[in-house]
This record gives C-alpha cells, structure tokens and sequence, in this order.
C-alpha cells in the first residue's frame, strides 16, 4: 500500500476554516480512520487527498510524492461513498469494469479482473445482475469491488456503511478488516461511529473543529471493557 503524509493541511472557505492544520503520517498498509462529529473536517480531508477539493494551504504526498497538482484520476486511489451510487443501468459487472475501461484494459482482461474483484467481496457470479435486483449491502461490496478493481495503493471510504441497518454494518466491519488484510492497500476510512473506528482501525485520528485532536491506536485512545 502506499504511504501518505498530510502537511499542515488546510481548507478555507471565504472567512470560514473547514481543515485549520492537519499533519499525520499514515505509513504503508496501514488503516487509519478519521473520527469525529458532523462538521469536524474529515469528508474535506478525504476530498483533497483525493483531489476533489484543492487545499488552501499544506501539502499531501503519496509515496513520497506531492499530488496536489494531480487531477483525481492520475491519483490512482479508489473511492468509496456512503451513497455508492452505482450506475442503474450499468450490471453488476459493467459497473466494476468501468474504472478498467476508462483505463483502456482490454475486455478478456477485464473480465478476468471484475471476477476476481467479485470474489474478493463474496459476490462470485452476480456479474450479470442488476443493481436494483441487489440488497443494500450487496450494493455497498459491488461499489468496493469497484473502488479496488483497478489495484488502486490506497483506498479512501467516506461512511460507506452509514445507510445500512446495524447487523449489516458489523458484518461488513468483519469484512472490510479481512479485505484490508488481504489486499495490503492503505486504507484511510471515515466515520463519525466510535464502535466501528474502535473494531476496524490501526490507528484513529480524532478531529475536532478541523484540527486532529488525538491520534494513536484504539487501546491507546480508549480503554475498552
Ligand atoms: P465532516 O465530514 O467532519 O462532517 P466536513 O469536512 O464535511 O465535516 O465539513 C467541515 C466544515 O466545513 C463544516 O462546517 C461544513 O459546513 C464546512 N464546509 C464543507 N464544505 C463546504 C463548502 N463547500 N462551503 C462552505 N463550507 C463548507
Ligand atoms: P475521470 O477524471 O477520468 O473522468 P473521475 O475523476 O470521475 O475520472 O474518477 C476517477 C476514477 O474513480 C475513475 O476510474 C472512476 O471510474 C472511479 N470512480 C469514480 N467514482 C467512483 C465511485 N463512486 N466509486 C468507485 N470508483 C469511482
């Protein structure tokens, strides 16, 4: 996976500071989650490394490497969102191969590959399938196979198990931990959910009013029962 390093990181609108200095360094492989309440400045963190948002100040390097001059798509990171939004009309399958044909990989390869991303999040055979024909969790693992199909170093989630009902949640928590391990990319995951950064994390960066307030390993932020 790859390494990124958030530099006095800053966003700014008009007078008001969303992002006031955020530094962390979040090594190879690792998951770290952005905690904190509405508002506190994690989903515009997670916009500028992703290049939907420019910073006003700071830098962020991936690989040791400045991307802020990088248009999203030559960032190379997949995305997933709480609305997965994916592509009604597309099938399960199309929609997975999307990012690999936006790439120009060849069909047989593609095929080869979605299969593959199928698997990896237990859907092997719904290729053919319809969105609408899938529940809400089945929708969710069709938007990560699509976020990790293309083998992206690093995968950026913004509450992408909020719309579901708490059973779904925890199981796919289980699942997400066990994809994260298989796969070796970074993942860098937003939650406002005390519990899921608690079981999913490496490490918890809590922000607060823009600012990361404390960060370190779960049982050092938090004394579990
Ligand atoms: P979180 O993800 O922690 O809920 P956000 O990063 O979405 O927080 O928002 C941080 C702050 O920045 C909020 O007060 C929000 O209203 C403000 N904000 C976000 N986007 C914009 C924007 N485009 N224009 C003005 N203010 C914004
Ligand atoms: P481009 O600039 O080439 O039009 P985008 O910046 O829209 O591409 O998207 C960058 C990459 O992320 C694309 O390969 C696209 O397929 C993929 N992508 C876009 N939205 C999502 C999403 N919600 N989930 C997963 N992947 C996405």
């Amino acid at each position: 996976g790859a390494s990124v390093t958030l530099s006095g990181l800053e966003k700014r609108y008009e007078n008001f500071g969303a992002v006031r200095g955020v530094s962390i360094d979040i090594r190879s492989g690792e998951f770290l989650t952005l905690l904190g309440p509405s508002g506190s400045g994690k989903t515009t963190t997670l916009m500028m490394i992703a290049g939907f948002e420019t910073p006003s100040a700071g830098d962020i390097a991936i690989d040791g490497r400045s991307v802020v001059a990088l248009p999203p798509h030559r960032r190379n990171i997949g995305m997933v969102f709480q609305n997965y939004a994916l592509f009604p009309h597309l099938t399960v399958a199309e929609n997975i191969g999307f990012p690999l044909k936006q790439r120009g990989v060849p069909k047989p390869e593609r095929a080869r590959l979605v299969e593959e991303a199928l698997e990896l999040v237990r859907l092997p055979g719904y290729g053919a399938r319809q969105p609408r024909q899938l529940s809400g969790g089945q929708q969710q693992r069709v938007a990560l196979a699509r976020a990790i199909v293309f083998k992206p170093r690093l995968l950026l989630m913004d509450e992408p198990l909020g719309a579901l009902d708490k059973q779904l949640r925890e199981s796919l928590q289980l699942e997400m931990r066990r994809l994260h391990a298989d796969l070796g990319i970074t993942f860098i995951y937003v939650t406002h959910d005390q519990e899921e950064a608690l079981t999913m994390s490496d490490r918890i960066a809590v922000m607060n009013e823009g600012r990361v307030a404390q960060i370190g390993a779960p049982e050092e932020l938090y004394d579990r029962p």
